[in-house]
């Protein structure tokens, strides 16, 4: 058994009565939580959660009026945002060149750090069916607050309703403020059987996502599949205009119109990925092999594109594109396939007929791959799938870091 686990975010509803005392009561966690922090870095970072327990738990019910349990989550939030930090720390070593100009490294301690870490926005951490509940299958939650609990109905769109199907469960929330609308993050948990055979897939799909087209894809049988990025482009450019203009008024209500068309043209995109990751998996159905590009560390390069837009399209469709990946990776899950990333590299240089990789062969401006070597041609984004297929059936065969060109030895 495996477990999958998503964080759902429901815009809740409630009146001036319930928010003020979400404000209260979230302003005074945040006190806390900044009370427990200077604490932790004041004492050499006790991370033990006992010991701070033993500590300050009376300290923090006295000064600042918190119930137990809201003490016990203000110390539990604190010691998990500090190990984040430490974690965070131990991966970026310090790095600098000695005088022979050799790279030396100096892993960092929580020691590095100058201050404490500050919680700056408004939040709680609410546990389930006790200090936040659902309301009979209603869109209705009940959260306590530190006097009274208040009755909030939530937003539901069509994408949330399997969440709420009986197979996930779901745990400690947080409440929180954004641009004055308030919001429970829940992180949502339901297992499944890990059952995708490796040796026998019914399905190798190669996915190419891109710009022009949202994602091409080519499977074991030769079919390519083309899903346009043309309205996406068209709605970006859009929203690109309305944001310029905005942003060059600079005005609060322009900053607030602002953010409002991130948030639509978030949503929106979230929407497109939704559907696009559920075509897929039903199209493909059991024990496919699906094959993405790992786009970690990978850089977009545009050519339609001026700098200025370059900068925010990339952005985006890093989100977008990591997106899509999320939303396939727990889709596939239901139909027992499975979501290999690979090393991109040469993926868009390569001739898929005879092999040969050659940078020059892909021409950008008319969207054409032609090899040079055999003479084989088509759509360069259609290469770009063919080539992710190719290592999904490496990876079939048993190459478990399937890649194109040499590999590195570190
Ligand atoms: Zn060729």
């Amino acid at each position: 058994m495996a477990e999958y686990v998503k964080t759902i975010k429901l815009h809740i509803h409630t009146d001036d009565a319930g928010r003020l005392l979400f404000k209260e009561m979230t302003d005074c966690y945040a006190d806390a939580c900044n009370y427990i922090s200077k604490y932790v870095f004041d004492n050499g970072f006790i991370l033990n959660f006992m010991k701070l327990q033993e500590k300050l738990y009376s300290d923090i019910r006295d000064s600042f009026g918190l119930k137990s349990q809201f003490t016990i989550s203000a110390l539990k939030t604190v010691t998990a945002r500090y190990k984040t930090v430490k974690e965070q720390l131990f991966q970026h070593p310090y790095k600098y060149q000695d005088e022979s100009g050799k790279w030396c490294y100096i892993t960092k301690t929580l020691e590095w750090i100058t201050k404490p870490v500050v919680f700056k926005r408004p939040q709680a951490d609410l546990v389930r069916n006790r200090d936040y509940s659902f309301v009979n299958d209603s869109n209705t939650i009940s959260v306590n607050t530190l006097k009274k609990r208040v009755k909030v109905t939530f937003d539901k769109p069509e994408c949330f309703d399997h969440y709420f199907d009986g197979t996930w469960s779901f745990g400690t929330a947080k409440l929180v403020c954004l641009n004055n609308e308030w919001y429970l993050h829940i992180p949502a948990t339901k297992e499944y059987d890990d059952t995708f055979s490796k040796d026998k897939p019914s399905h190798v799909v190669g996915i190419d996502r891109g710009l022009r087209f949202l994602m091409t894809t080519y499977d074991e049988k030769g079919n390519t599949g083309f899903y346009s990025g043309k309205e996406i482009l068209k709605k970006r450019t859009s929203f690109l205009k309305v944001r310029a203009e905005l942003q060059s008024k600079g005005t609060k209500s322009a900053k607030r119109k602002l953010k409002a068309i991130s948030g639509r043209e978030n949503r929106w995109m979230t929407d497109v990925n939704h559907r696009l990751s559920k075509t897929l998996v039903k199209r493909y159905g059991r024990n496919t092999l699906f094959v993405i590009e790992d786009l970690t560390d990978v850089s977009f390069d545009d050519k339609n594109l001026n700098t200025w837009n370059k900068a925010q399209n990339c952005e985006l469709r890093s989100w977008a594109f990591y997106q899509l990946e999320q939303f396939l990776s727990y889709k596939v899950k239901e139909t027992d396939s499975f979501v290999l990333k690979v090393d991109a590299s040469y993926t868009s240089q390569r001739c898929p007929k005879c092999g040969r990789i050659h940078k020059l062969n892909r021409h950008h401006d008319i969207h054409e791959y032609i090899c040079d070597a055999c003479g084989y041609h088509s759509n360069d984004d259609r290469i770009g799938a063919m080539n992710l297929y190719e290592l999904g059936t490496m990876y079939v065969s048993g190459d478990t870091n399937p890649r194109f060109g040499s590999r590195k030895i570190d």
